[in-house]
């Protein structure tokens, strides 16, 4: 009986068939002796995260997966980017994701990243907690010159325009209501405010000036995007009944357990590039199953790779990724894996496609199916069929025997 579930998520797994691998997808040109043996044992499928014909972002495949539809909780990234950041969103919370860049005193950007500044916390901590207006105006930190920004204290929308004109030389964009409500109105006027009283603050800091005068981009602007309100929705342990946790690298990925109410667990080595220590993710991953029944374990670089192009590059990761599979092989019989994808990123497009990516699911309950290979073009004979990523969580409740009875 399965009590326990490990899911591991490789970003962008699937692909198109590569030229120089004679056809074959670099997964199905990877040599993954581990992946195959749990294939063996497993039931296979294919998913469209979305649906067939859509071509997912990272963030809404990840929530289709864990049971929540777009349609009804996805407003935009800077929720999810922003839970990542460690601050507990409440209901009604607008968020934004935020650079800090620099402006001159006409306030025309001279540069969107403030000369690609590697630490800001000084900056960040600087502002955080302005007041505008009875709204409370949070700011968190991010990686290199990125932060998080929510504006707390109810009466506030998401329908806003974006301050960052995503190019230098022009000026801060005056941020806009994008509907005819008192609530946009309201929350244009306030982050204008908060950019401006925050422009006055870092701009006269020692640091700032310190850094004009070594001849870098001062930090001082904070150009926020992405606004979205954080919706009232079921923490992701109270909708199923069960003890979760993530691990993860990157921070989009932090954002997504973090916004859906998982512990999230620091693995030392675990970067997000192709360089991090799949191993020791997948090892902690076990490790956690003691104290969680839920384990989320995100592993990137395959999608990264694929950006990039690099066909050899993510053939050579997912064969690193099988090594570390060799602790996978013989998790104990309570124990449910399952190993999937968000979506496929192709190589030849450098980009997400719509195609759909493999499933499987590992346990001595489940019906196997014949299929022996790990590869996109193996499951689409296997046992789980054609699916979506909304499919993946009741079929995980079945075998834990939580789905409720339909009918008498
Ligand atoms: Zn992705």
């Amino acid at each position: 009986m399965v009590k326990k579930t490990l899911c591991i998520i490789f970003d962008g797994l699937g692909d198109r068939p590569i030229p120089q691998f004679g056809g074959q997808t670099p997964l199905e040109a990877a040599h993954t002796p581990n992946f195959d043996v749990i294939t063996e044992k497993s039931l296979c499928g294919l998913v469209s995260t979305l649906g067939r014909g859509m071509r997912p972002g990272s963030d809404v495949s990840h929530l289709a997966i864990f049971g929540y539809p777009m349609e009804k909780y996805y407003t935009g990234r800077g929720p999810i980017e922003v839970a990542g950041l460690g601050i507990q969103l409440q209901e009604g919370d607008v968020a934004f994701r935020g650079n800090f860049g620099s402006v001159d005193e006409n306030l025309n950007i001279l540069d969107r990243r403030a000369g690609r500044i590697r630490v800001v916390d000084e900056f960040a901590s600087a502002i955080d907690g302005i007041e505008i207006d009875g709204i409370r105006c949070i700011v968190k930190p991010g990686t290199a010159h990125r932060a998080g920004v929510v504006l707390r204290g109810g009466g506030l929308s998401a329908a806003v325009s974006d301050a960052d004109p995503h190019a230098e030389g022009l000026p801060v964009s005056e941020v806009a209501p994008l509907d005819d409500s008192a609530e946009a109105a309201r929350t244009a006027r306030v982050v204008n405010e908060f950019m401006r009283a925050s422009h006055r603050i870092l701009d006269a800091m020692e640091a700032n000036k310190a850094r004009k005068a070594a001849g870098q981009f001062p930090a001082n602007f904070l150009l926020l995007r992405g606004a979205g309100v954080y919706p009232s929705m079921p923490k992701f342990n109270d909708k199923y009944g069960l003890k979760s946790c993530c691990i993860v690298g990157g921070g989009l990925y932090k954002g997504i357990g973090a916004f859906l109410g998982m512990d999230l667990i620091p693995v030392e080595g675990a970067t997000a590039l192709p360089d991090t220590d799949v191993e020791a993710k997948f090892k902690k991953s076990i490790e956690m199953l003691d104290t969680y029944n839920f384990v989320f374990c995100h592993v990137k670089a395959t999608d990264s790779l694929a950006e990039d192009g690099d066909a050899e590059g993510k053939k050579a990761f997912i064969e690193k990724a099988d090594r570390a599979a060799a602790l996978l092989a013989n998790l104990p019989d309570d124990v449910l894996l399952i190993v999937t994808a968000d979506h496929s990123t192709a190589c030849e497009l450098k980009a997400h496609s719509a195609a759909p990516v493999p499933v499987l699911f590992c346990n001595p309950s489940v019906r196997v199916d014949s299929v022996a290979a790990f590869s996109e073009r193996a499951f689409a004979q296997g046992g789980f069929g054609y699916a979506e990523g909304k499919d993946i969580m009741p079929q995980v409740m079945n075998l834990m025997g939580k789905l409720h009875l339909i009918g008498a």
